[in-house]
Order: structure tokens, then C-alpha cells, then sequence
């Protein structure tokens, strides 16, 4: 069974695993969730001493791999791209250390917004820590170069980050599996001083992290991922690709008349001897990559003849959204194809839904009847099923930054003389971060509200377990210092909603913190129990 039918996801997870991982940790986002979840099934099924578990949050789940790479096994981290804003502080210190166990980050980047707030690139957060990044293209790539990442990892002694895009991650394609390595154990790292970011310590670190730089690029300038293919009797333009961009470039030859010279890129540092290569063999350079303009800003510095170039930056590249083949025809010269008609029928707009008996509903509704007499008043919200409350009919929020903000920005706003103000999170949400915006709160007694929207689940992302379990979190909260008094749960079904929109009513309208936890299982769970 060395053919395998695989989500990309699948696909790193399975190089991960042929590449004798030990451990897997991350918190679910669309759309790198299901690399743990095949994980977690592979372990059921196949090998128990595999261990993949979801945590509270990325930072956690960064920090629990590092400590599996001290102790010298191989670890993978696992998250979507605005997910390594969080680890961030624990990803960016940990390129100083000795990596000794393989240490790969999984970073699933989502250009396009399909479920997401940003299309930030992860490939400036490996250039920013100084690490090696790959970027496949295809299923077999996200496999082969998984392994790859694990064996650079404990040569260099860096962590190496992984990057998909929601494109690769979600589709299906065949890949092979090579011979599955076993799982290693370096024993526990020798040299203390290379894992301590004690500022001394740090310095020297830094200090041969920069030295090491010229392994990166030659290791890089080696890497059959980068493959430069010169087309010496056309030399009108070349063209650099990146990740997907390789392949929608790809679909197009055959409609050009020259095929031109072409270097793809899916290892960085970027190989600069190829693309001087490239670019003394042609007049100008056009640059197709998925994400940022990353490569086609870096090109200037790296050439110094002056050749134009053009991408993102100029507009001949679409600059924001996923690429398509199509849109990337003009850019080669082509003309667009003409658009496929389905049907001459005008489709009625469908927006997003909350699912038809879904508690977050009933929790809005209590809280609109609420706020309704109101002169003034703000509500918050986070990421989570419940953002879809922005929408008519229920149009219950008012914002939306970040995991955890709904809580911090509730006190901000109160604070700032703001009066009736509420936020509003879900479970898995506030055990992620909004829990530290709650002690904040309390050390203030601010005055607001926070309503915990509890379904018991993290439902967006398709129902992985929070990892603590829901009459916990009354304990927690009254942990972070909230009064007894002022800690009330609510059970939201349409039958209540009179008693509790007198509870919210009554909590707003108290000077100091607290918190409503609005409990009712997400109904796809009571679905699944059944
Ligand atoms: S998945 Fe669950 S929590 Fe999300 S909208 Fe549907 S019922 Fe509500």
C-alpha cells in the first residue's frame, strides 16, 4: 500500500510519521486541523506509541514540541498561519537554540480568507527567524519534503517550518510513501548553554545562527525543490514561481507560443545563484507566487545587473486572494478564457448561517432583549462559530480581531467610558487566550461583562474536544478571581429566554466584572453521542 489517496494535510502528516515522529501537538484552525486528526486516528489504529494531542493554544503546543525536542525525539507542530502569531515568541526564541530531536512546524497558510482573518505569509516568519522554510507544491511534495524537514532540522539544529496553503491542505491527490524510518531518540541534549536564551548566551547563539546562514543557502541553492529549467533560445522574460504558482504556471505552456525559462522555488532561503542564472538569461523576470510578494522583493537586492520585474508589486500578478490558473494567464501574455456559463438563472444570495438550533442563537437573542432599552452599550465578539452573530437577523456583535481580543477590548472599551459593555467568547476560545484577558479584568474588577458561550466543543473547526471539559470552566473563572456573586450560568434554550435575558440584563447593569456562562451543547455533538 505504498500508493496512497491523501488530503495534503494527510500528507505531511504520513511524511511525519515515515520520518519517525514521536510526538504532534496543535490547536485546530482551518485549514491545517486535519494533520492531527490523521494523526490521532493513525495512533488508534496503527501505533499507540504515537502521541498527537490538541492544546490550549499555539504558543502551548509550540513550547510542548521544543520540550519533545529537548528530550530528543522528533516533534511537529501543527497550526494554521495567523496560529504562529500566537506561538510566535516561542518559534522566533527557539531558532537559537540546539535543536536536538527534529523539530517541524506545520504552518497552513490561507490565501484568500476562506476561513480566515488575514492571508499573511508564513514564509516571512522563517526569513524573520532565520530558519530553512519549505513550500511544496503537490501532495508528493508536502510528503517528501515533511521527511526532509525533520532530517535539516537535526542537521542544522533548527526548528524548520513547513508551509501549505488551504488549496494544497484541502484537495485530494495520490502519493507515494517511501520506506518508513523508526522512530529515534537522540537521548536528552547535552549542552545546556545552547537551550538557555540567557541574554550572554543569546548573543553567542545569534551570533552563529548568522554564521550559519551560508549552510542554509547552500543547502538551498542544492535542493532539487528548486529547480531552474533555462530555455536559452527564448529570452524575452523568464518567469520565477512559488509553491502553487509552479503548477498554475505549468498549466499554462501550452497555450504559449515560447515556453520560457522558468526557476521554481520551494526551499529559502531563496537560491540566489539560480535566480542570477535566470535572470542573465533573460530580459525581464515575471514572478507567479502564491502569497506575498516575498521572492519578487527580495530579486532587486539579489541582482546586480537592473532587470524589470514584474508580480505583485506592479499589479501583473493578482496581489491579493489565492491564484488561479486563469489569473495568472495575463501576467504570461495570454488572454483570459472565456468564462464558463452555467445557468442563465439568477442564484438568491446565501450568507453563512448559524445552524438551525444552535445555543449560540438563543444566547444572542437573550442578549439583544437584553441590551434592547439601552441608551449605549458595545458587544465584542472572537472567532468562533458565534462570529456568524454579526450577521442579520441577529447582528449581536460589534467586533472581531483576534483569538482572545473579545475580552481584552471589553475592558479597553470600559476603561475608556464606555457604559454597558459585554464580550462575548466561546469555550475553546477562552481557554486559548481570552482566560489572560480575564485576569486582567479581575485585577481591575473592570466593569463589563463577559459571557462564555459554551458549547462544548471547538464546533468550527469540525468538533475536536476543548481541553478542559465544560463544568470546569466555572472553576477556572472563579480562579482568575472573579466574585461568586457575580459568576452565573445560564441554560440557553428558546424556553428560557425570558429568565435569561433578566440575568444578562441584571449583570450588565452591576459596576464590576462578570461573567455569564451561557451552556447548551453544540447540536452537531448531542448528533454525534446519539
Ligand atoms: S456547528 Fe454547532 S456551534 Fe457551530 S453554528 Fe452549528 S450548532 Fe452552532
Amino acid at each position: 500500500m505504498n500508493d496512497l489517496l491523501v488530503l495534503g494535510d494527510e500528507a505531511l502528516a504520513l511524511g511525519a510519521i515515515d520520518a519517525g515522529l514521536s510526538v504532534a501537538y496543535g490547536y485546530p484552525g482551518t485549514p491545517s486541523t486535519e494533520i492531527i486528526e490523521y494523526l490521532q486516528k493513525y495512533s488508534q489504529e496503527h501505533d499507540p506509541d504515537l502521541i498527537a494531542r490538541w492544546c490550549a493554544n499555539e504558543k502551548t503546543s509550540y513550547e510542548g514540541a521544543v520540550g519533545v525536542s529537548y528530550a530528543g525525539k522528533r516533534a511537529l507542530v501543527t497550526m494554521k498561519h495567523v496560529g504562529l502569531n500566537v506561538a510566535a515568541d516561542a518559534f522566533v526564541n527557539s531558532a537559537l537554540l540546539e535543536i536536538n530531536g527534529g523539530l517541524v512546524a506545520a504552518v497552513c497558510d490561507d490565501p484568500g480568507m476562506h476561513s480566515s482573518q488575514n492571508e499573511q505569509d508564513s514564509r516571512f516568519y522563517a526569513d524573520f527567524a532565520g530558519i530553512i522554510c519549505l513550500e511544496p507544491k503537490n501532495h508528493q511534495e508536502a510528503y517528501d519534503m515533511t521527511r526532509e524537514a525533520f532530517a535539516i532540522s537535526e542537521k542544522f539544529k533548527i526548528p524548520v517550518l513547513v508551509k501549505l496553503v488551504t488549496r494544497l491542505s484541502h484537495s485530494r491527490a495520490v502519493i507515494k510513501r517511501a520506506e518508513p524510518l523508526k522512530k529515534t531518540d537522540n537521548g536528552k541534549a547535552s549542552d545546556r548553554l545552547g537551550w538557555m536564551a540567557l541574554p550572554s548566551l543569546s548573543r553567542k547563539n545569534w551570533q552563529s545562527l548568522l554564521e550559519q546562514q551560508k549552510y542554509f543557502k547552500e543547502y538551498s541553492e542544492k535542493s532539487s525543490f528548486n529547480s531552474l529549467i533555462l530555455h536559452k533560445d527564448f529570452r524575452e522574460y523568464g518567469v520565477i514561481t512559488t509553491g502553487l504558482g509552479g503548477n498554475y504556471f505549468r498549466e499554462n505552456i501550452s497555450d504559449l507560443d515560447y515556453v520560457p525559462s522558468q526557476l521554481h522555488i520551494g526551499v529559502y532561503p531563496v537560491p540566489e545563484e539560480k535566480i542570477k542564472k535566470l535572470a542573465s538569461a533573460v530580459k525581464k523576470i515575471i514572478v507567479i507566487e502564491e502569497g506575498y510578494p516575498f521572492v519578487e522583493r527580495m530579486i532587486t537586492s539579489i541582482l546586480s545587473i537592473s532587470l524589470p520585474v514584474h508580480g505583485k508589486l506592479d499589479g501583473t500578478v493578482p496581489p491579493s486572494g489565492e491564484l488561479t490558473p486563469d489569473n495568472v494567464r495575463p501576467a504570461l501574455g495570454l488572454a483570459k478564457r472565456a468564462s464558463q456559463k452555467f445557468s442563465d438563472e439568477t442564484l438568491p444570495g446565501r450568507p453563512p448561517q448559524l445552524c438551525q438550533g444552535c445555543p449560540h442563537t438563543d444566547t444572542f437573542t437573550a442578549l439583544n432583549n437584553a441590551v434592547a432599552h439601552l441608551s449605549e452599550h458595545i458587544v465584542t465578539s472572537d472567532i468562533g462559530c458565534y462570529a456568524l452573530g454579526a450577521l442579520p437577523p441577529l447582528s449581536a456583535i460589534e467586533t472581531l480581531l483576534c483569538m482572545g481580543a473579545s475580552v481584552g477590548m471589553a475592558r479597553g472599551a470600559s476603561e475608556a467610558g464606555r457604559k454597558n459593555v459585554v464580550a462575548t467568547i466561546g469555550d475553546s476560545t477562552f481557554l486559548h487566550s481570552g482566560i489572560t484577558g480575564l485576569i486582567d479584568a479581575a485585577s481591575t474588577n473592570t466593569d463589563m461583562t463577559l459571557i462564555i458561550m459554551d458549547n462544548s466543543t471547538t464546533a468550527m473547526t469540525g468538533m475536536q474536544d476543548t481541553i478542559v471539559s465544560s463544568p470546569r470552566i466555572k472553576e477556572i473563572v472563579l480562579a482568575c478571581g472573579v466574585s461568586p456573586d457575580h459568576l452565573k450560568e445560564i441554560k440557553v434554550l428558546p424556553k428560557n429566554d425570558k429568565e435569561n435575558t433578566e440575568i444578562i440584563k441584571q449583570e450588565i447593569s452591576y459596576h464590576g466584572l462578570s461573567v455569564i456562562i451561557a451552556l447548551r451543547e453544540c447540536i452537531h455533538i448531542i448528533g454525534k453521542k446519539k
